[in-house]
């Protein structure tokens, strides 16, 4: 038998396949004020642990707690915030985790990610820069 599934947010990267997988929608990941925060409502969880399975990075592992005791509604959801990646222009916070941006650095090409704002600002020199034309 499985346990519940256990997470480590410093392995994380806030990427949602194991909120997409989990045929109980126990797990959501989601962006708060600027910030990426993962969490499981361990009273929907049926420790089918797919997602587990399903994670890139090794962040969920199957645990080896199978009761759910709890004396508080809090204490069945496990809230974990991730550090959140900063844009390499301005150093805003940007709707991603930083350990994302280090994982897809390191496995397929390196990432500058900027924010919205400084992004906008080089369409808008661009544009600009064509008119000049
Ligand atoms: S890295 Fe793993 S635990 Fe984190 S959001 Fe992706 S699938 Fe879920
Ligand atoms: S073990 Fe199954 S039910 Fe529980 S969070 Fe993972 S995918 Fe969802």
């Amino acid at each position: 038998m499985r346990g519940y599934p256990v997470h480590d947010p410093e392995k994380c990267i806030g990427c949602g396949a194991c909120s997409n997988v989990c045929p109980t929608d126990s797990i959501k990941v989601e962006e708060r004020e600027g910030k990426i925060i993962w969490i499981h409502n361990v009273a929907r969880c049926i420790r089918c642990c797919y997602c587990v399975d399903n994670c890139p990075t090794g962040a969920l592992s199957v645990g080896g707690e199978y009761s759910m005791i709890a004396n508080s509604l809090n204490k069945l959801f496990i809230v974990h915030e991730l550090d959140t990646a900063r844009c390499v222009s301005c150093s805003r916070y940007v709707p991603y985790s930083s350990n994302i941006v280090s994982h897809l650095s390191s496995k397929v090409l390196k990432i500058d990610l900027k924010c919205e704002r400084c992004r906008l600002g080089n369409v808008l020199k661009v544009i600009e820069k064509v008119r000049e034309l």
